[in-house]
């Protein structure tokens, strides 16, 4: 209760990755009163601008209210029929690997963890993919790799509790502010240093002490510098060594590179070693300036060697903390919502791993190797390998590199299947059936946050029209391609528990996700959920991993993982003299669905825009405000001038939000090329090169 005597719920926002909590309570007229839930671990009560903002966005002007196939509006019973006979008449034809599935890290846990069984278990196929894998693919390939599991071994408390905390490819400022409040209130308490390690000068480097503007794609060279240097002045820890592989071979090729291509001096480098190797408690937060490149696993696994070098992990104020974007992109994680990754962090590839998720499930039938990932994804729709396509709220017509090829593909696929929660992104225009999903405020499930506490969001408003929940829209889908007994759900509470139980099983391979306390919770408990940090077995809920040295490959050690600096793949040159970084803005997010249902928000920055150097501004001569022509091979934009030293000469930035039906000439990701990372598959979506003229 608050001072109104009126009762309100605990949910959690639905925007990014810190998954702060807030309290919920109807205001009688369909809106809601929202405001920081005191209690919750990410926020204790704090909300940024967005989430602040979320009883301006729940309205439902906006929203898709009945099925629709063909552009007619039907029910559910001839929507979902079709659905399931196309699935099912183009498996017939032309095997599981013909269809796919495109999520998003908007899903549930419980949302997530039935598309995956479907498609993985009982489709036979791998072909489900989200759109996380443009967020923070390339950190799970770099957990994988160094500890064997995709384990985050940082938390929220490490901020509170570090001296310094390092920011690379950040701009937690704007896109994870929770998180830099507390950042901010830690410097406050105990004066935690703060460098941010990034290209651009972001609102994050208002209040740091040190601001790194190396040259895009030169993570590498700037860490494997410090883990040289680390190494040269005796800094590593011989002990925690002993819990590792790898090192001298790391220390090899990290000696070998040339920290000369970060762009930065020799006294700023050694201004940030000598920092580092001088403070045992420094947390190092990364998100996608390191993730999005074709170097990004890299890039994750020079950042891990320092921490792994000097022990500096899984202690209270120390360690790597990757930050996701979305806020349910953990839980896709943990559900194996990736097309190269099994549920309960069990692997795909491992014969004896997919043994036990198949007999688990009871499942007909199991894939044994990676399906296609985003990028691969949209070129097999584009050549016709894929004939039916699965999208669950995502927008990949304007998010996802090349947008004017994917949007095209979709257009050209023999049947796409869209659900959302409106028929008017670029997305569902494109949709030969739509089907209406419940949005946050009217569905029930969990999520996970980036430091791995699960919360739930719960349901305090009715479901418009005929929407549903995804999970309902989906196991319905999967008892009518005849699959009853396996899809035979009536609640999130009975998926979670399936989950729970499964991850038992991973338990018993060893493996780091563990929620098998949960196995049996009942429907009362599920309800009154209290966010908590994973593992949860029958014996122990939260703390820490591998402060005791102990890791997830065979054997039991890390591995550092020797890696060099690679540039971005695209080349700059005469045709093409700009590097484009394209990013978030502080009040909108993803295709602004929701944010730009709030006047308050979409006020912050209202129009698309393309910053540049001032120097590049002179020699182009464009002025402030003047319209810019941007293009590539891959498409055009056409965006406001922002003339800015925030940028380097040579670099412009442009946010990613603007869509087909917002602003058609704005869809940067149109520039975007689709070149990724070889082990992560995740795209570059920071280092693309294009060129300006005046408009
Ligand atoms: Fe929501 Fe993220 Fe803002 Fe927290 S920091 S209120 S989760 S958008």
């Amino acid at each position: 209760m608050d001072g109104s005597g009126l009762p309100e719920t605990r949910s959690t926002c639905p925007y990014c990755g810190v998954g702060c909590g807030v309290l919920l309570r109807p205001d009688g007229r369909g809106g809601l009163d929202v405001r920081g839930d005191p209690d919750h671990p990410a926020n204790f009560g704090r909300l940024c601008s967005k989430g602040a903002a979320l009883a301006e966005t729940v309205g439902q002007a906006h929203r898709l209210l009945a099925p629709r196939v063909d552009g007619r509006q039907t029910d559910w019973d001839t929507a979902l029929q079709q659905v399931a006979d196309r699935f099912s008449a183009t498996i017939g034809r032309h095997g599981p690997d013909s269809v796919a599935f495109y999520v998003s890290g908007q899903l549930l846990t419980e949302d997530y963890y039935v598309a995956n069984k479907l498609m993985k278990g009982f489709i036979g196929s791998a072909n489900i993919d989200t759109n996380s894998r443009l967020c923070m693919a390339s950190s799970v390939a770099g957990h994988k790799r160094a500890f064997g599991a995709d384990t985050v071994p940082g938390t929220y408390e490490d901020i509170d509790e570090a001296d310094l905390v390092v920011l690379v490819g950040s701009n937690l400022a704007w896109c994870h502010p929770v998180l830099y409040q507390r950042l901010l209130s830690a410097r406050k308490s105990r004066g935690t240093r703060i460098v941010v390690i990034d290209p651009r000068r972001t609102a994050s480097c208002d209040g740091a002490d040190m601001h790194l503007a190396l040259q895009p794609g030169s993570d590498v060279a700037l860490f494997n510098r410090l883990l040289g240097t680390i190494h040269e002045r005796g800094a590593a820890d011989a002990g925690f060594l002993s819990h590792t592989d790898g090192y001298d071979d790391a220390v090899a090729a990290a000696l070998a590179d040339d920290a000369a291509v970060t762009g930065l001096s020799s006294r700023q480098i050694e201004a940030f070693c000598a920092l580092w190797i001088r403070t045992e408690k420094v947390v190092t937060i990364y998100s996608q300036g390191v993730n999005q490149s074709t170097s990004g696993t890299d890039k994750v696994n020079a950042i891990l060697n320092c921490h792994l070098a000097t022990g500096r992990i899984g202690r209270p104020g120390m360690g790597p903390l990757s930050v996701t974007g979305q806020p349910n992109a953990m839980g896709g994680r943990e559900v194996g919502g990736l097309a190269n990754t099994l549920a309960c962090h069990l692997d795909l590839e491992n014969p004896d791993h997919r043994g036990a998720v198949r007999t688990f499930w009871d499942a007909p039938r199991m894939p044994d190797a990676p399906g296609l990932k985003a990028v691969d994804m949209f070129r097999a729709v584009g050549d016709g390998r894929i004939k039916a396509l699965w999208i669950i709220h995502t927008n990949p017509a304007v998010t996802m590199p090349e947008a004017d090829a994917v949007r095209d593909a979709i257009a050209g696929c023999e049947f796409t299947v869209v659900s959302d929660i409106s028929a008017t992104t670029d997305t569902a225009r494109l949709a030969d059936v739509l089907l209406p999903a419940t949005a946050w405020g009217e569905k029930d499930g969990t999520v996970t946050n980036s430091d791995r506490t699960i919360s739930r969001q719960r349901a305090v408003l009715a479901a418009p029209g005929a929407a549903r929940p995804d999970w309902a829209i989906l196991a319905e889908v999967g008892r009518r391609m005849g699959h009853d007994r396996a899809f035979d759900y009536d609640s999130p509470a009975e998926i979670f528990r399936e989950h729970a139980a499964l991850s038992r099983i991973a338990g018993q391979f060893g493996r780091d996700f563990d929620i098998s306390g949960f196995a049996d919770l009942d429907d009362r408990a599920y309800a009154g959920l209290a966010p908590v940090r994973w593992p949860v077995t029958r014996t122990r809920a939260g703390g820490r991993f591998f402060a005791d040295g102990r890791f997830f490959h065979a054997g039991g050690n890390a591995r550092i993982v020797p890696v060099t600096c690679r540039p971005p793949a695209a080349k700059t040159g005469p045709r093409y003299p700009f590097r484009l970084n394209t990013g978030r803005l502080r009040d909108q997010w993803h295709t602004m669905t929701r944010t730009a249902l709030s006047p308050r928000l979409s006020a912050h920055l209202p129009e698309p825009f393309i910053d540049l150097h001032p120097d590049d501004a002179q020699s182009l001569g464009i002025h402030a405000a003047d319209l810019v022509q941007v293009q590539n091979r891959h498409g055009q934009a056409i965006l406001r001038a922002r003339i800015t030293d925030a940028v380097q000469p040579g670099q412009v930035f442009a946010p990613m939000h603007w869509t087909g039906e917002t602003a058609p000439s704005a869809r940067i990701d149109a520039l975007v090329a689709a070149m990724t990372d070889p082990v992560s598959g995740q795209p570059e979506s920071k280092a693309s090169v294009v060129a300006l003229t005046r408009f």
